[in-house]
């Protein structure tokens, strides 16, 4: 029967990550996945690598920051191991954080509405018909003004954020092949229903199939991590709605923004986030509007109405969107805890670890986890601090 050094639940980024980290130090590996790699969360997400959002807790920031660093590294080897691209961005962040609140990251920057007209033209408002309304019988021909766009007026002043984002489906597929290629072990279509314990150690898991066997097992499975016996990591499932537009016309005779040659497939170049709506582009033309946030279980069915307000909330901002189409939507499931920070570590049974509970961020905190759950797994020093993210926490 065959033995592995490390079994990983669950082939999300998280586990797929982890998995080519351990390789890296030389331990055989088998993920052990209930349906197809990179399927739930991680098929879902954005793909934002928000390290400077203010919303980041002030305990995870450092992780944060560490794992946005380690990002092209991360992806140049990915990307090597398994020749697809991952579309990883470094174009940056315009956010508006609404009224009265600021980032407080030193590497976010205040920007000038002219500055924004020039970064993000697709943003901007003109305002001609407003002036016009204003002073409808003016005699002598009127300035041209330029008035802070609706973005602004709604949302505060525009700030940019130097960060990157990636296409999370890209990545998953690209994890899955470096994976393979790495000589790390699948299961698919198996789920597992219990750690197996010896001598209050984990040594295994036992699926709807089989049993494996391992020295150690880790606890990658996201929203579903709480229901592997026999112990209840306290995930929990957040749903998010999300929606992709593409332009109605092909990128070539796609309309130009005004007074800014940007044509197509670049009709929004940075990552725009909102209080209420964020904007994420892609390098083929795709851009995704998202998300909701919402306590639904385990539902992942999408409402139409809600993906139609995703879409208005979107043309709000960038009203160049009306020259877009809804190419597809869909809803995943985050992997909360109940503080929403990760949940890393060895669990109370020795040898069984969990690196789950990434919440909205585990696309940016994959990096970071996986090197320092190996470490910890292989013996060394983590290189980041997990004690304030052990599931101890929760006893
Ligand atoms: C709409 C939306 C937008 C998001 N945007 C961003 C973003 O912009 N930036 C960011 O950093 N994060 C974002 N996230 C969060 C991010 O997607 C997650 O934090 C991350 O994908 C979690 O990865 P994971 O590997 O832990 O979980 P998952 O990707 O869900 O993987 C868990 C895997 O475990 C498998 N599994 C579960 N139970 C079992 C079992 N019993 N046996 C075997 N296998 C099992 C599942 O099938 C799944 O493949 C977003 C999430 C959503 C839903």
């Amino acid at each position: 029967m065959k033995n592995w050094d490390v079994i990983i639940i669950g082939a999300g980024v998280i586990g797929l990550s982890l998995a080519l980290r351990l390789r890296d130090e030389h331990r055989s590996v088998l993920v052990v996945e209930k349906h197809e790699p990179a399927g739930e969360a991680t098929h879902a997400a954005g793909g934002m690598i928000a390290n400077c959002d203010p919303h980041t807790p002030a305990i995870l920031q450092p992780f944060a920051d560490a794992s946005a660093a380690l990002y092209p590294e991360f992806v140049h080897e990915i990307e090597s191991e398994s020749g697809e691209s991952t579309d990883l961005r470094d174009v940056g962040t315009i956010a508006f954080f609404g009224r009265g609140n600021s980032p407080t990251h030193a590497a976010a920057r205040k920007l000038s509405v002219d500055e924004l007209r020039t970064l993000e033209p697709a943003l901007a408002v003109e305002t001609e018909i407003l002036i016009t309304c204003l002073y409808p019988d003016a005699e002598t021909p009127l300035p041209v003004f330029k008035v802070p766009s609706v973005a602004v007026e709604m949302h505060g002043p525009p700030w940019f954020l130097p960060e990157r984002c990636v296409d999370p489906r890209a990545l998953g597929r690209a994890l899955t092949k470096a994976c393979k290629k790495r000589a790390v072990d699948f299961a698919t279509g198996s789920e597992v229903l219990e750690v197996l314990t010896a001598a209050g150690r984990a040594m295994g898991v036992r699926t709807s199939h089989a049993t494996y066997h391992a020295a150690a097992v880790v606890n990658c499975a996201g929203a579903w991590a709480a229901k592997i016996l026999p112990l209840a990591i306290p995930t929990r499932p957040v749903k998010g709605q999300m929606v992709c537009v593409v332009p109605q016309t092909s990128p070539s005779s796609a309309p130009r923004i005004p007074s800014s040659g940007i044509r197509g497939s670049e009709m929004i170049r940075h990552v725009v986030r909102t209080p209420g709506i964020y904007i994420i582009p892609r390098s083929d033309g795709r851009i995704l509007l998202g998300a909701t946030v919402e306590d639904a279980g385990f539902d992942k069915r999408t409402d139409p109405r809600t993906i139609q307000r995703l879409y208005q909330a979107g043309l709000h901002v960038a009203p160049i969107l009306s020259s877009t189409r809804i190419h597809d939507a869909w809803a995943g499931l985050r992997p909360g805890s109940p503080d929403n920070l990760p949940i890393l570590g060895e669990t109370a049974i020795p040898a069984y670890f969990a690196a789950t509970g990434h919440y909205r961020d585990g696309i940016m905190l994959a990096p970071a986890t996986a090197d320092a759950m190996a470490q910890l797994i292989t013996g060394q020093q983590p290189f980041l601090d997990l004690a304030p993210f052990s599931s101890s926490r929760f006893a």
